[in-house]
């Protein structure tokens, strides 16, 4: 469903959503020290956890901590025995005498674990996977620390930590802050971490297993990454340039490192992409990529963005998950900010570009909301396009709005003053105003307190008898009294020279007098305005942009303009540059828009373009043709879906060679889907096509690929195609249905991910019963989230057959009175 044209939008909160704040405060944490002595073959831990705290203003007499299935086995203050009591998710520390004010106790509760829900994960051999390498890893954010030691576990508390973990010899284990002990003790290795700057619980790390330790030169600080046995080469590609982005963040804070070390440490069946834990961040082995897959991936985003939480999360963290942006916005725009180092401007802004492509694709197909929110079931449905793009994006509108030194001498004060502290929204409000003597509020009002952007249509008109250029700038948003036009300020620029303009109303024309035709007229040339833009040039001023705007984001609106113009002089412009633009990006988006017009034009265009040096514009052209149902399409397409230098450049050639439904389509898909390749990116693609073939002989195949034992991402594109497979054909509906509600019941993380994504594709009214269970019972906030908002989904869609019957009869209706009206004329006529 899509919410184009107007206001309308599903609601962020779920039924059950509820105001979340944090949490009363009756005792500062100091600190907490654990030890902990994990067990990799019984899916133990075993723990003493002993925290320091001091009382507020009021006695103390119960402290209420968290902790969920963990077995307390004693509760103990200098050798006294405490009284404590677990209820639910609570376990109650009894003091008595109650704490003073203004004192603290230190109490150590030991207890154990095993095998818990989550938390703490532990990765072992099976059947299917018997390759897998026996380690294990927490993962605490939003709140999972209670799964795993007792603790205060909300973002707002933080304290200093120590930990010493006791693994089998040989073995390695990693903690946050320093390493400051790392010795043998009969059959074990102890590891002693120190981290004395205060963090946040969901921060807390502990990963063990037989890893390998990389040291990395050339940073501020003791730098490694850790991989298990085997993948040192490619751990290399992921994490190579870790020390220079340090050395770049370090510069634009013009803040150090804040901690002692910094190691990266990449584990299996890692549930997000990477986590800042502090100091000691977790990627996915996902990340880890060989030779081929780096002609056009790259683990650069993923680690810039986790070295940027260091700062933006860890040093200076979220008050409580509402202000969430303040971790993940920055750390998204971070990612564009050493991109813009490493590899220059036109990187950066495509970067921005599509982080707001990705915000509207989410605000029209889910829902709006606020960045700052804090109506949720789970915080973690917080973590979303809107926390991270949206959020970035309006990161890179501040930056334009104040200037590049204004900028970065608030964001350096903002840093600063904030520096192991928590933060919410107006503390980044009051650094700008105290930097730079600007009052944002306005700003921040618009942007992080309400949801929505504006629908901008930029046209341009000269009037050679008034010698004045008219600029109109029409939001096209449906704008009434509650939602008024957006006002903002924008550059545009005609022929050099600029001007700053106010918009306010629904539809401003700006005039500017000129004495002759301008060649090329400029519209917010930094691409700064959050904004859904379509250009309404013309053809003339739309050529001129996309040939010579030095914007990479205003030649990609003039180029979309041209293509849906397709006149004579708009298509040697759009060829002109896809053929010869500069920057890639360009060309990759023109050749989504040349796909989507179908025009016959585009499509040689596009066949054409299949040798283009650049992977990522192959990819795209590759993508794009899978809008073409024609054999020299299919043709075209053989040899990149056979062996592409780039995996993912074959993947969209297998997928859209699918779509073509060729004869010769089944036997490559066949073949392509058997092969094993990095990260299952040949055999997603090759599942994906067999689903667009309508043909009974690919269920069988995309059964086999849905099965435990194959690459977890072929398996979800595996059901994703069942799931087309059987919107094509009838007859293989029971099929899909049974696979895909099995896969929704999976107790695998990204399994039932992808039985919810495929179901909600489907919408069959027997992923109802499975999809409701999953949205209570889910183990992870993130699938009841999902499967909360599938079944709405598929509820909505199941309406749609009943309405179109409904129309169907009034049709049926009409032509049996045309029918009986042309009877009496026949009569009339006759008589
Ligand atoms: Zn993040």
């Amino acid at each position: 469903m899509s919410f184009d044209d107007t206001n309308e939008r599903r609601a962020f909160a779920l039924p059950g959503s509820t105001l979340h704040y944090g949490p009363d405060k009756t005792v500062d944490v100091e600190h907490v020290d654990l030890h902990l002595v994990p067990d990799l073959e019984r899916l133990r831990l075993e723990g003493v956890c002993t925290t320091t705290v001091r009382a507020l203003d009021e006695p103390v007499s119960v402290l209420t901590l968290d902790a969920v299935d963990l077995v307390i086995s004693s509760v103990e203050s200098d050798a006294r025995k405490l009284k404590f009591t677990t209820r639910g998710d609570r376990l109650d520390v009894h003091f008595d005498p109650p704490l003073a004010p203004e004192t603290t106790a230190t109490f150590a509760i030991a207890y154990s674990v095993e095998n818990p829900r989550h938390g703490l994960f532990f990765v072992e051999p099976s059947t299917e996977y018997p390759k897998k390498i026996r380690h294990a890893w927490t993962q605490c954010q939003d709140e999972n620390a209670r799964y795993w030691f007792p603790c205060l576990d909300y973002p707002h508390e933080k304290q200093s930590t120590s930990a010493t973990i006791a693994v089998p010899k040989g073995q390695f284990a990693l903690g946050n802050g320093a390493l400051v002990e790392r010795r043998d003790e009969g059959g074990k290795t102890i590891f002693r971490y120190q981290q004395g700057i205060p963090h946040a619980t969901y921060l807390v790390t502990m990963v063990t297993g037989p890893f390998v330790e990389v040291p990395q030169a050339g940073a501020s600080v003791p730098t490694y990454y850790y991989v298990l046995p085997g993948r040192e080469a490619d751990g290399e590609r992921a994490f190579g340039k870790t020390p220079e982005m340090m050395a770049v963040f370090e510069e634009r804070l013009d803040c150090p490192y804040p901690y002692a070390r910094y190691s990266q440490i990449a584990v299996s069946d890692f549930i997000f992409g990477g986590m800042e834990n502090t100091s000691a961040t977790t990627q996915t082995d996902r990340t880890l990529h060989d030779e081929r897959a780096h002609l056009d991936f790259s683990s650069d985003p993923l680690v810039a963005h986790e070295l940027a939480h260091q700062w933006f999360g860890d040093l200076l963290t979220c008050r409580d998950w509402s202000q969430a942006w303040l971790n993940e916005s920055f750390a998204t725009f971070f990612e564009g900010v050493f991109r813009e180092a490493d590899l220059g401007y036109d990187e950066y802004i495509y970067d921005a570009f599509e982080w707001v492509k990705r915000y509207l694709d989410e605000d029209r197909r889910r829902y709006r909301r606020p960045i700052v929110c804090n109506d949720y079931r789970d915080p973690i449905e917080l973590f979303d396009r809107h926390l991270y793009e949206k959020g970035g994006a309006v990161l890179h509108m501040l930056r334009g709005e104040l200037g590049e030194a204004r900028f970065w001498r608030a964001i350096r004060r903002y840093v600063r003053d904030n520096a192991q502290r928590s933060v919410e929204t107006i503390d980044l409000i009051r650094a700008i105003e105290q930097a730079t003597g600007r009052n944002m509020r306005g700003f921040f009002d618009r942007w992080i307190f309400s949801g929505g952007h504006p629908q901008l249509c930029v046209g341009a008109n000269y009037d050679a008898q008034r010698r004045a250029l008219a600029l109109t700038i029409d939001q096209t948003q449906p704008v009434d009294l509650q939602n008024p036009a957006f006002a903002f300020a924008v550059d545009v620029e005609v022929d050099g020279r600029r001007v700053r303009v106010r918009i306010e109303r629904e539809h401003e024309t700006i005039t500017i007098p000129l004495d002759s035709e301008p060649t090329l007229v400029r519209f917010d040339p930094g691409a700064f305005i959050l904004a859904d833009v379509t250009y309404a040039l013309g053809v003339r001023f739309a050529s001129a942009a996309l040939a010579g705007d030095p914007s990479v984001v205003a030649r990609i609106r003039a180029g979309r303009e041209l293509v849906k113009d397709g006149s004579a002089q708009a298509r040697s412009a759009v060829e002109a540059a896809f053929k010869g633009d500069a920057f890639w990006g360009v060309a990759a988006e023109l050749a989504g828009a040349l796909g989507k017009s179908r025009a016959a034009w585009a499509r040689d265009l596009l066949v054409g373009a299949l040798a283009h040096p650049h992977p990522k514009v192959r990819r795209a052209v590759a993508d794009a043709l899978g809008e073409f149902r024609e054999s020299a399409v299919a043709k075209a397409l053989i040899a990149p879906a056979t062996g592409d230098a780039s995996y993912f450049v074959q993947r969209a050639a297998l997928h859209a060679l699918g779509k073509t439904r060729s004869e010769k389509a089944f036997k490559i898909l066949r073949d392509a889907a058997r092969t094993t390749s990095w990260n299952g990116v040949i055999e997603s693609g090759a599942a994906l096509g067999l689903g667009e073939l309508a043909d009974p002989r690919a269920t069988p195949l995309l059964l086999e690929l849905t099965k435990p034992g194959g690459d977890i991402a072929t398996r979800g594109a595996a059901l994703l195609a069942l799931a087309r497979q059987a919107e094509l054909l009838e007859s293989e509906r029971a099929a899909a249905v049974d696979a895909i509600a099995g896969a929704i019941r999976d107790g695998n993380f990204f399994i039932a991910r992808g039985g919810v994504l495929a179901a909600e594709r489907l919408a069959d009214k027997h992923f109802l019963a499975p999809l409701d269970r999953l949205a209570q019972t889910g183990f992870d906030g993130r699938l009841r989230r999902d499967a909360a908002e599938a079944a709405a989904r598929i509820r909505e869609a199941l309406k749609t057959p009943a309405a179109v019957t409904g129309l169907r009869t009034d049709l049926d209706a009409l032509r049996e009175e045309h029918r009986k009206i042309q009877e009496k004329l026949d009569a009339i006529s006759r008589a």
